[in-house]
């Protein structure tokens, strides 16, 4: 933590901050100089990712310190497991308007926890004065030219989806009062999903050799699905039927609207991945050994683009395919 916004904060920050830079083999010098030194090993590389939520853009006003913690760190972990990577380290970058000392002793106990649970150690990082940011840096190692990328899918190759899609987009819009569910379990499930998403980090480890191309689910899925068929010049095709729907997404008052979060609304954090058709039953005793739901949603075939078919064989055509920051 280098550049403190006034005097005192610095304090704070090695109060708060510090406990979570632990030395590993990986992490040589962690916070408290300059730079952190890391030492892969020599058969590994690096895999980095930075994401930034934004207050009223990814997370609502008053959004508690320990949700934001564990939001943070998880959005960024996502991306690793879409590589394969196991996670090794993070730095972050916190801009708040003032460093209240109860709003980061929690945002501080609960990033520590979830840290400890990644296995992952605070290496680095930046405080500054502004709107509510949170920006972290997930590092992570990957066996030397196994990272796993959106750009090798091949036609021919089932599309699978671990998990479900759209209950994290639901969950926000219960979050934001723009969907209300009778049953307290269904909306709190929902909540759940977008408050404390869970990368597939051991399943993203699985993949490699596996899996031709993967992609976190950050967008949506249709949007997220088109960056691995526009980077590996493929086509896909998605059986709505098949797109695997929880229990409470299903229980929404409109089911229209659960097909557009399922498709389009994004944040679910599961893995959307393409691998040769033989090795569907491999995939199947992956699912089963890690106890995550992985379903086939459709095909990778020639041309471009990513078609919605229906039950009776039909296109149907999707607007809205997912969260653009900077539409033109
Ligand atoms: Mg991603």
């Amino acid at each position: 933590m280098t550049t403190p916004n006034r005097p005192g904060e610095f304090a704070l920050i090695e109060r708060f901050f510090k406990p979570l830079s632990r030395t590993t083999p990986f992490v040589r010098q962690g916070i408290g100089d300059d730079c952190a030194v890391l030492s892969p090993a020599a058969d590994e590389e690096l895999v980095l990712s930075v994401d930034t939520l934004v207050e009223g853009m990814h997370f609502p006003r008053h959004y508690a310190p320990a949700k934001l913690a564990v939001r943070s760190l998880a959005v960024c972990i996502s991306d690793l497991a879409a590589a394969g990577a196991h996670p090794e380290a993070f730095t972050l970058a916190l801009t708040a308007p003032e460093l209240s000392e109860s709003w980061l002793a929690e945002f501080s106990r609960v990033l520590a926890a979830e840290a400890e649970r990644y296995g992952v150690s605070l290496v680095g990082g930046d405080t500054t004065r502004g709107p509510l940011t949170v920006s972290v840096q997930a590092i992570g190692c990957v066996p030397k030219g196994c990272a796993l990328t959106r750009r090798a899918a091949q036609s021919g190759d089932d599309v699978y989806i671990t998990g479900t899609t759209g209950d994290a987009a639901a969950g926000l819009a219960i979050l934001q009062g723009n969907v209300k569910l009778e049953n307290d379990l269904m909306a709190d499930y929902l909540l759940q999903r977008f408050n404390k998403p869970q990368p597939r980090v051991q399943f993203g480890q699985a993949l490699v050799g596996l899996a031709n191309s993967v992609i976190d689910v950050s967008d949506g899925l249709l949007a997220d699905l088109s960056h691995i068929t526009r980077q590996s010049q493929v086509a896909a095709e998605i059986q709505l039927d098949a797109v695997p729907f929880s229990e409470a997404l299903r229980s929404l008052p409109n089911q229209a609207d659960a097909l557009h979060y399922a498709l389009a609304g994004g944040e679910d954090f599961e893995l959307c991945f393409t691998a040769p058709a033989g090795l569907a039953p491999d995939i199947h005793k992956l699912a089963q050994r890690l106890a995550v739901p992985c379903t086939r949603i459709g095909s990778i075939v020639a041309g471009e683009g990513v078609r919605c078919i229906d039950a009776a064989g039909q296109e149907v055509l999707v607007e809205n395919k997912g969260y653009d920051h900077f539409p033109q």
